[in-house]
């Protein structure tokens, strides 16, 4: 479900850092996903779809963790605009570190910019925020960093950082 340029930007990181990242897959394929809940689930219960697909796989990754760290920002959306440095992540029962919580994209730029790190190509071409395929879009002049992200519907967060239990969602 990932786009050609973020699987590109994983072989530039694995390249670059000689680091073998590793890719955490759900439960189900996409043709047992759609036996189950019938074709494209994400355009009819995207919290679900989200829920098979990232939330219980990261999950069961995290069980042998005793930390993670994640690269979200309070800056991204409102949700997230009280993100802790440090805290207990509830949902997955672990410490949870975010270390550019008071970086502002500016910041996050400059320092790509000066370091030369790879990125992911798609956010030269107004691709601002990159999820799966189905449920990213490029955003139109004037709109927001996030409108290209389930663009239509009132989902704002796949639940990975902001729960969607607390967003009023019924999974
Ligand atoms: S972002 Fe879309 S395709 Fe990806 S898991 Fe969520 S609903 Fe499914």
């Amino acid at each position: 479900m990932l786009f050609e340029e973020t699987l590109a930007l994983v072989a530039r990181i694995r390249e670059r850092y000689a680091i073998e990242p590793i890719a955490v897959q759900p439960r189900l394929s996409l043709t047992g996903q759609a036996d189950l809940y019938d074709e494209a689930l994400w355009t009819r219960n995207p919290d679900l779809c989200c829920k098979l697909r990232k939330l219980e796989p990261q999950g069961a990754f995290l069980q042998h963790y005793d930390a993670w760290i994640s690269g979200i920002r309070r800056d991204q959306t409102k949700a997230r605009s009280l993100v802790p440095v440090v805290t207990w992540d509830d949902q997955f029962e672990l410490v949870k570190v975010s270390p550019f919580a008071r970086w502002t994209e500016e910041m996050v730029w400059r320092y790509v910019r000066a370091r030369d790190l790879p990125y992911n190509e798609l956010h030269d071409r107004q691709f601002p925020s990159v999820g799966c395929t189905p449920c990213t879009r490029s955003i139109r002049p004037g709109e927001g960093l996030h409108a290209g992200r389930w663009a239509g519907s009132e989902k704002i967060e796949c639940g990975l950082h902001v729960s969607l239990v607390s967003l009023g969602s019924a999974l």
